[in-house]
């Protein structure tokens, strides 16, 4: 059996058409949705993430403005830079590129942000709003592989998910959203014992680790439904993830591609939480 494609790249073009109807709308009946992009120094690798952000922006007529500094900025500074994108009535959504320099706390960087703002859904509140099940921004990645498993029918309640990882961006708020929908859910992490055994159980995979090829086609339960997080360049330049793909996609019943699986769809999510936020304005007008 070859598992059908979670395919990442064709759901997000699709989402992005429906999304570029509400900016439209938006910008019609009130001005254009606003993301603030902030970014600290010059890491090549953020450098390309927020030139991707600004492109998907525009491409789906978000407005977005690019606010870039120097990695010698004091905290305090940013800090009030954040408080004045804070209040800002054009901006909708704030989102600072991590990582950032070592003589800034991320953690005060991101909870300096509005939470009504917070479209990466990194601040604490978002975070407890999700644990809690109240209205609030979903992290752009979780929410995305659970896009993928929606628009391919793939049964969630009831069943065994298995998420490898638990970090705060991906791991974690994944599993919180399996939760939400009744799946039976068990986390993963370096410290587990027999990896493979609760990864077998699994009817549901979500697969965040940062470790490439660490599942194998062996480790998953036959026709489960495998979403790869993981990001790798290989040193023949080649994108792969934390599944090996080929022994995977012949047992299972579904899984993403790496790339053009998760990838894609964390900025799609992203490009939705900024629309819904004008649109949250909108209404408040
Ligand atoms: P992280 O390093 O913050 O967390 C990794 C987690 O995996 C930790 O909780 C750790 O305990 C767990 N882990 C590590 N080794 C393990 C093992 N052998 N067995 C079980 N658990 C193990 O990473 P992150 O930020 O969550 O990112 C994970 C991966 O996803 C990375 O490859 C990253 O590049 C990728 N990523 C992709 C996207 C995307 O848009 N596709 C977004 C964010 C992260």
């Amino acid at each position: 059996m070859n598992a059908q494609l979670l395919d990442g790249t064709a759901l997000s073009r699709e989402l992005r058409q429906a999304l570029a109807v509400r900016a439209a709308a938006l910008t019609a009946r009130f001005r254009p949705a606003g993301l603030a992009v902030i970014l600290v120094g010059e890491d090549p690798a953020s450098q390309v993430y927020v030139r991707n952000k600004i492109k998907a922006c525009a491409d789906v007529g978000i407005r977005s403005e690019h606010h870039l500094f120097p990695a010698t900025i004091s905290q305090d500074e940013l800090l009030s830079r954040i408080q004045q994108l804070n209040t800002d009535p054009a901006v909708d959504g704030i989102l600072v590129q991590l990582p950032l320099p070592a003589q800034i706390s991320s953690e005060r960087v991101l909870e300096s942000i509005a939470p009504d703002k917070d479209v990466d859904g990194f601040h604490v509140h978002s975070m407890g709003s999700l644990m809690v099940g109240r209205q609030g921004f979903v992290p752009c990645t979780p929410a995305g592989c659970l896009a993928l498993l929606d628009r391919h029918a793939v049964a969630i309640e009831g069943r065994d998910a298995v998420v490898v990882g638990r970090s705060n961006i991906v791991g974690k708020p994944a599993a919180l959203l399996l939760l939400q929908r009744n799946a039976t859910v068990t986390i993963c992490t370096s410290r587990t014992r027999d990896l493979a055994s609760h990864v077998r159980r699994a009817d549901i995979l979500v697969v965040a680790a940062g470790k490439p090829g660490l599942i194998t086609g062996a480790m998953v339960k036959p026709g489960a439904a495998v979403v790869d997080v993981g990001i790798h360049r290989g040193a023949d330049g080649k994108l792969t993830g934390d599944v090996d793909f080929e022994s995977a996609r012949a047992v299972a019943g579904w899984i993403t591609p790496v790339p053009g699986g998760v990838g894609p769809m964390t900025i799609t999510m992203l490009l939705a939480n900024a629309v819904t936020s004008a649109e949250r304005r909108l209404r408040a007008a």
